[in-house]
């Protein structure tokens, strides 16, 4: 465009064909620089007619605020100068369009050298500006996209590479050269790349990079090695096979400084580490805490209760031993809730789902607080809504237990008045059961009512309070309502009442055989059964011995797992029960002895007799050979039952002494 322009260098006569018919605007100014002739094409671009143009100056004319100051600066100084000029120049048309011209401004003298005036040849260039422009907006983009790529691969210490496979030849980026400590010169094939990794690395990564070649899939790892500089560190590295028809196959991939992510992953790790060995530690506090408490129990609600049935005890002795027992069962439940709560924290609870009758369920639990009801007077009632299902599907176990909560607080925390239990079974979504309890006591303040479902909550917390209690009940029966699939929840008002109520997942079944009858089971009893019973703790063998007195059992007693082994070797007995923790043999390596060694023993059941009562402990016992599991505190009931279950023929097997 600008080669078609009438190059400049010789003034132009106004009658020149050329400049009157140049498609390109040309201009004429006096010495003072006013316009003194102008072509149609002047005309033409400007919108200005020659009339109008006659007499200005061009920059008056023509200017914009957007003329570049250091172009009419040139100008100017040319113009007084009386040099040519020539630069690119924003110009503005009188419709007001902005248009680039490539100017150029020739002085024009006379023969004598003297300045006639100026002219100037105009080439519109607005397109070649504008393309221009855009190209350089394009490619301002296209290195700022770099910019910031690079950037971010900085900070986020990744680095790229590529490795053309003809050659072997590895390029890196900057950064990727800055990882791995690279100078610019140092030029490294694959394999030099690969021989960076330590020694035991190099076969995995080898490996990895081998398998992407062949399969064309990604691939990845994160291996040590050893920079130029003798830095230690860890790598990820992503790479992927690229095969072109037009190019030859290479690999492209990315590196990244990984040694201080995995730093904090390891730190992260051992706290994780450090904080499952505190719960376990915790847990196996726990589990021990409970079993030197459960020891001793053993002993008091033990002799408490033989001593409370002597004939010939005065009156208050036997008063003082009702309370033992009472104090002794507190402190048993509270040893019960503490490990329940632990338990169900570390989700060790699981749930035994069987089918049961809902409403003899609900009788039976009431019937277990009946006589602490009637002695403050409550008047207890229940009631089924609706129509209940024969039987459903739950852990009746755990519903027991979050009921019997719920009653034991209704009954704490009321005076006087009722104490009213709700059943209700909604069949919708698999069946819910509902159970409510509600109470005519002492109420809880609005504010209070959700915090009480946290654990060791409670209302009074202070020392001067009325009330005794661990503050762990509600959060144990929160945990077990929502193990069951349900809720649990609470309305109340301040010195009116309370409604404690929770649902259970509890879809409809068919009972599988009649349950046994809620009232005490009658024991049937073995005469002359041979019973082993070995136990460390003389007072504990003592114990049973007298619960099981008034019955002609044959009782031979073992003080620790060796004398137990050697008995069992020389009497054939009906039933060993036999304590887990005693010094030297304990009651698990005694009980794989007896059945490795005894002819005598070796069907023997042997019923474990212990304070340890996690289901852990359980399971250990049957792994070493053992039937079943007696909890101590031994309950003399408990004791009787599984006696009879161990050692009377099947028929005459009571119905609760089903093995568990
Ligand atoms: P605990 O009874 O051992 O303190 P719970 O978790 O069973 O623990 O109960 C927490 C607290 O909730 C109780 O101390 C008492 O303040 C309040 N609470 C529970 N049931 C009732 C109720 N029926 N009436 C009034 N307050 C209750």
């Amino acid at each position: 465009m600008i080669e078609d322009a009438p190059v400049a260098g010789r003034p132009l006569s106004p009658l020149d064909p050329v400049a009157l018919l140049s498609s390109h605007p040309i201009l004429q100014t006096d010495p003072r620089g006013l316009i003194i002739w102008v072509n149609d094409a002047f005309e033409a671009l400007t919108g200005f007619t020659s009339a109008e143009a006659m007499g200005k100056t061009p920059g008056s004319l023509l200017q914009c605020p957007d003329t570049n100051p250091q172009t009419i600066r040139a100008i100017r100084e040319a113009l007084a100068a009386r040099v040519p000029i020539r630069t690119p120049i924003l110009n503005r048309s009188k419709a007001g369009r902005f248009y680039w011209l490539d100017l150029e401004i020739q002085p024009v003298f006379d023969g004598e050298g003297v300045i006639q005036g100026f002219q100037a040849i105009e080439v519109d260039v607005t397109d070649l500006m504008e393309t221009l422009s855009r190209d350089r907006a394009a490619l301002d983009l296209a290195a700022r996209r770099e910019a910031t790529v690079a950037n971010v691969a900085q900070l986020a210490g990744v680095g790229s590479w590529e490795v053309e496979l003809e050659t072997n030849r590895v390029i890196w980026t900057d950064q990727a050269r800055h990882l791995l400590d690279l100078d610019p010169g140092m030029a490294l094939t694959l394999a030099d790349s690969i021989a960076l990794f330590t020694p035991e690395a190099r076969p995995i990564v080898e490996a990895a990079v081998a398998l992407g070649v062949a399969s064309g899939e990604p691939y990845k790892f994160e291996q040590p090695l050893i920079t130029p500089r003798g830095r230690a560190i860890w790598i990820r590295v992503v790479g992927r096979l690229v095969t072109g028809a037009a190019e030859p196959s290479r690999l492209v991939g990315a590196i990244q400084d990984v040694t201080g992510l995995r730093a904090e992953r390891e730190a992260l790790q051992a706290a994780l580490a450090a904080a499952e060995a505190a719960t376990i530690a915790k847990s196996e506090f726990l589990a021990n805490m409970s079993h030197e408490i459960r020891t001793p129990l053993t002993g008091v609600l033990g002799f408490a209760g033989l001593l409370e049935k002597l004939p010939d005890l005065p009156e208050t002795a036997r008063s003082y031993a009702g309370r033992i027992a009472t104090s002794g069962q507190a402190l048993l439940s509270v040893v019960n809730d503490i490990l329940d709560f632990s338990k169900l924290e570390a989700d060790r609870v699981t749930l035994d789902p069987h089918p049961f009758d809902p409403w003899a369920l609900v009788a039976e639990t009431v019937a277990l607080v009946a006589a602490e009801a009637g002695r403050k007077g409550l008047t207890l009632t229940t009631e089924f809504e609706g129509e209940p299902p024969a039987a459903v599907l739950a852990d009746s176990a755990r519903v027991r237990q979050v009921l019997l909560n719920l009653l034991s607080n209704a009954i704490k925390f009321t005076k006087a008045g009722q104490i009213t239990i709700k059943l209700g079974y909604c069949p919708e979504a698999g069946g819910e059961l509902r159970v409510a309890v509600a109470d005519s006591g002492i109420g809880i303040p609005a504010d209070q009512v959700d915090r009480l479902f946290q654990r060791f909550s409670q209302v009074d917390g202070s020392n001067t309070r009325v009330y005794g209690g661990t503050g762990l009940g509600l959060a144990i029966s929160k945990s077990l309502a929502e193990l069951m699939g349900g809720r649990i929840g609470a309305e109340s008002s301040w010195g009116k009442g309370s409604t404690f109520w929770f649902t259970l997942a509890a879809p409809r079944a068919e009972l599988a055989r009649p349950e046994p009858a809620a009232a005490e089971a009658q024991v049937l009893v073995a005469a002359d059964a041979r019973i082993l019973v070995v136990d460390d703790v003389a007072m504990n063998r003592e114990l049973v011995r007298t619960m099981l007195a008034p019955f002609a059992y044959d009782i031979t007693e073992a003080a620790n797992g060796a004398d137990a082994v050697r008995a069992a070797l020389s009497v054939p007995f009906d039933l060993i029960l036999m304590d887990l923790q005693m010094p030297g043999m304990d009651g698990l390596a005694a009980t794989r002895a007896i059945r490795a060694t005894s002819d005598l023993n070796q069907q023997t059941p042997i019923v474990a007799l212990s304070a340890n009562v996690l289901p852990i402990h359980i399971a250990e016992c049957r792994d070493a050979g053992m039937d079943d599991h007696i909890a101590k505190p031994i309950s003399p009931a408990d004791l009787l039952t599984k006696i009879a279950h161990w050692t009377l023929p099947e028929e005459v097997d009571t119905p609760q002494s089903e093995a568990r």
